[in-house]
């Protein structure tokens, strides 16, 4: 059995996703920008097909849709296109420190650009503090930008509130969801959204397309471009579209919006069951994020006394993510766990598990059997643990120094 747990980190493509993707690779393979003959028109109106598609599941308008290659060009459009554009207004951009690398670096680059960015903290929970937010807007700040729900933990950011927060202090409110976008009920009106960042692979799409909602009035939202060409996507993205793509995100935006009702509880009653399991066979492990204000397809877990890349070498048929960072040499704690006071030692023991649509009631269990025996014998080989399982308070301990 080979189980895949590592959803939140991309998705396979839906066979009806590819099935509707196909016709565009082979005999409607025209250029969306072609005027002047059939080929054009027929790719034309799949994207327009597809803009509909995405704006649909976040109560958008299809015009307000601009194509991208993927979430991490989509945040960096949002971010330097609209630091770029209104720089004579402010040069203030407020953002958190648990958002995914594609908002931190745009960010940090505009730092370096002479812009001021406030990174707020979190909560133990992951969530930040409005009243925060508040204090930090200034008459120079221009864009605010929190995500939906993140990637790593799971936790939701009350979005509704920081949008009407936004509106209030007139400040541009950009949101990246990529991993909440057809997960869990998205309304840009209602939450006062300007900018909208999301992402084909986390849906049940291709990998290489995104979507950027621009909001077009109330206010008219402007981006200076990050690429420069022939002016396709209101002018604020440039390239020759990239159409079986387009048509796979708007497949699977359209599907992801039929299924949500029904799949999210699946998802969630699984990501339970695996939790519950977990926890009732084993000591000393804790669950990483908001209790009840999550996405339905993330569980992140501590595993005291056991490192996560060991126990992810101890059960190598269950794919997952670990909270290190396994770059070259280092193995960094990861910055979202840390954001959130877990303390290096458990940053280094959590695993990330993310379900979705393919995952079945038999592969939790599975998952769950792998999981309690690695950790078992990895405890096993603890000194540390067995101290605490002989009742030593290890926090007590004076270790002897040399
Ligand atoms: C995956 C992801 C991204 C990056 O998206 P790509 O399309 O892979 O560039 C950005 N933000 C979040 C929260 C993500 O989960």
């Amino acid at each position: 059995m080979k189980v895949y747990l590592d959803y939140n980190a991309t998705t396979p493509v839906d066979p009806a996703v590819l099935e509707a993707m196909l016709p565009y690779f082979r005999e409607r393979f025209g250029n969306a920008a072609s005027r002047s003959h059939a080929f054009g028109w027929e790719a034309e109106a799949a994207v327009k097909r597809a803009r509909e598609q995405v704006a649909e599941l976040i109560n958008a308008q299809p015009e307000d849709i601009l194509f991208t290659s993927g979430a991490t060009e989509g945040n960096n459009l949002a971010l330097k296109g609209a630091a770029a554009m209104y720089a004579e207004q402010g040069k203030h951009v407020i953002t958190q420190v648990t958002e995914h690398k594609a908002v931190l670096d745009p960010c940090k680059y505009l730092e370096q650009k002479g812009y001021r960015v406030t990174f707020l903290p979190v909560d133990a929970t992951g969530r930040i503090d409005l009243a925060q937010l508040a204090e930090a807007i200034k008459p120079d700040t221009i864009l605010v930008s929190i995500m939906h729900g993140n990637n790593e933990i799971g936790t939701l950011q009350p979005i509704a509130e920081i949008g009407r927060l936004c509106k209030e202090r007139g400040v541009l409110f950009h949101t990246d969801c990529c991993q909440t976008f057809g997960k869990v009920p998205i309304d840009v009106q209602a939450c006062g959204i300007d900018l909208l960042t999301c992402s084909g692979h986390k849906i049940y799409g291709p990998k290489g397309v995104g979507a950027v909602y621009v909001r077009r009035t109330r206010p008219r939202v402007r981006l200076e471009p990050l690429l420069h060409g022939g002016g396709h996507e209101r002018g604020m993205r440039s390239g020759t579209l990239n159409v079986p793509g387009i048509v796979g995100l708007g497949a699977a935006a359209e599907i992801a919006g039929r299924q949500m009702a029904t799949e999210g509880p699946r998802v969630a009653a699984l990501r339970d069951r695996l939790r519950d399991g977990l926890l009732a066979q084993l000591d000393h492990v804790t669950v990483n994020g908001h209790p009840t204000e999550r996405i339905p397809t993330n569980l992140n877990v501590s595993f005291a006394f056991v490192e996560g890349e060991s126990l992810m070498m101890g059960m190598d048929d269950i794919a997952v993510s670990s909270g290190s960072a396994c770059t070259s040499a280092s193995l960094e704690p990861s910055y979202v766990l840390r954001a959130l006071g877990v303390g290096d030692d458990l940053a280094h023991s959590s695993i990330r598990f993310s379900l979705g649509r393919f995952t079945t009631e038999a592969e939790i269990d599975y998952t769950i059997e792998r999981v309690v025996a690695a950790v078992r014998r990895l405890r096993a080989m603890s000194p540390l643990y067995e101290m605490v399982q002989e009742g030593v308070d290890l926090k007590a301990v004076q270790w002897q120094p040399h």
